[in-house]
């Protein structure tokens, strides 16, 4: 344990949860098919439509997120044929989850770091004809965003294709209209943007999808039908974990104290602002073009060094901040920086200053004094939302 106790995650989730959350799921847990469990998930599916901003129906899965991608994989993936847009390690498990689970996967990838252009993606969706049309609206891997993402639900919708996006960990921390973009199922996690403990996932489903769900799903625990059934009940068909449905619902008020365009917000400018603030310590974007870089996990190169290792454990053991390399080919060619959820304005500090003075160490010309100064560019915005 570092000597204050306590880390600072700037993973790509979980991410720090607030003492509140925390300490709601102490709470004793409670009879899930009860009264009390009834008014618990109410409200709490209540507070999640607000905060993803969706009337479509959300169904609360105990897993982590990729639990809800399989749930995706396995109500609408078998024998069909699906285009998957593949940008990174996690569309490459999203394509994998649809295979394993019977689809016919059409890929349409690009190199690391890049996405496949939109016109190339309309192309194979107009040769392909597929029935589903699935995308990773953020790679957490690389780090990038679909930019195009209402273009290509539009484009799904226009050859009648279902639109599954895995979104976990976008939604919350970037524009996303998931019912006017036309999204029919998205899965996320309660650990990213949302701010709240692990182990807990989201699918929310549109009218449509609803009638498209595969009459035989290649799952018991994951199959979405009982799910609804249950729901009508406002209960779960299995055990949920009770305690963390308590620390959700906190962290779902605290997001809509805050306000949902401002909690985005906050997402959007202070990756901009990190983004322009780690350049000056020397370090390189990966994703090269600005549009599509992501807005809640930051991945960079360093010119010249192809093994950022060492620099992510330093960090660790010198200043108790815990950051990533990449995942599958990229390894630690880069490093990721999560930043996600509140994160204090004196977080920020320490990671900027934390990053620069490992980068000197290295001989590196990092400017920690032009970082901190943009950094402060972001003093209004935390002042404006009160997160201190
Ligand atoms: N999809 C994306 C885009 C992710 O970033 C992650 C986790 O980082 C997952 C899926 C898998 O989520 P989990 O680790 O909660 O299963």
């Amino acid at each position: 344990m570092f000597v204050s106790g306590r880390r600072l995650l700037f993973i790509p989730g979980p991410v720090d949860v607030e003492e509140d959350v925390l300490l709601e799921s102490a709470k004793p847990p409670i009879n899930h098919r009860g009264r009390e469990f009834h008014a618990l998930l109410d409200e709490t599916l209540g507070l999640l439509k607000r905060v993803l901003r969706t009337r479509n129906e959300v169904v609360l899965l105990t897993s982590s997120g990729t639990g809800a991608v399989e749930a995706l994989a396995a109500n609408f993936g078998p024998r069909r044929r699906v285009l998957v847009v593949n940008a990174g390690e996690f569309g490459g498990r999203l394509a994998e989850a649809l295979r394993v689970h019977g689809a016919q996967v059409v890929e349409v990838a690009s190199e690391l770091g890049t996405l496949p252009s939109l016109e190339g993606v309309l192309e194979k969706i107009e040769a392909v004809k597929p029935e589903v049309v699935a995308f990773v609206y953020n790679d957490t891997s690389p780090g990038i965003r679909v930019s195009y993402a209402r273009e290509l639900c539009r484009a799904a919708k226009e050859v009648g294709a279902l639109v599954l996006v895995d979104a976990v960990s976008a939604a919350g921390g970037d524009e996303l209209d998931v019912d006017s973009w036309g999204v029919d199922g998205l899965a996320t996690a309660s650990q990213k943007c949302l701010a709240a403990p692990p182990g807990l996932s989201f699918v929310v489903l549109s009218e449509e999808a609803l009638g498209r769900l595969v009459e035989r799903p290649t799952t018991v625990y994951f199959d979405l039908r009982r799910y609804l059934d249950y729901l009508k009940r406002r209960e779960t068909p299995f055990t949920p974990a009770v305690t963390l449905v308590y620390a959700l619902r906190r962290a779902l008020q605290r997001i809509l104290e805050v306000g949902v365009d401002s909690w985005i917000r906050l997402h959007v400018e202070r990756a901009a602002v990190l983004y322009s603030a780690f350049e000056s310590l020397g370090l390189v974007p990966f994703v090269r073009r600005e549009e599509h870089r992501s807005r809640t996990v930051l991945s960079f190169t360093l010119p010249g060094q192809r093994d950022l290792g060492e620099i992510r454990r330093s960090l660790s053991e010198n200043y108790g901040i815990e950051a990533a390399g990449g995942l599958g080919a990229l390894g630690d060619r880069i490093i990721r920086f999560g930043v996600m959820g509140p994160v204090k304005y004196s977080e920020l500090v320490a990671l900027v200053t934390a990053v620069g003075l490992e980068l000197r160490r290295r001989g590196v010309e990092a400017d920690v004094e032009a970082a901190l100064s943009k950094l402060e560019k972001l003093k209004g915005l935390y002042e404006a939302l009160r997160i201190r």
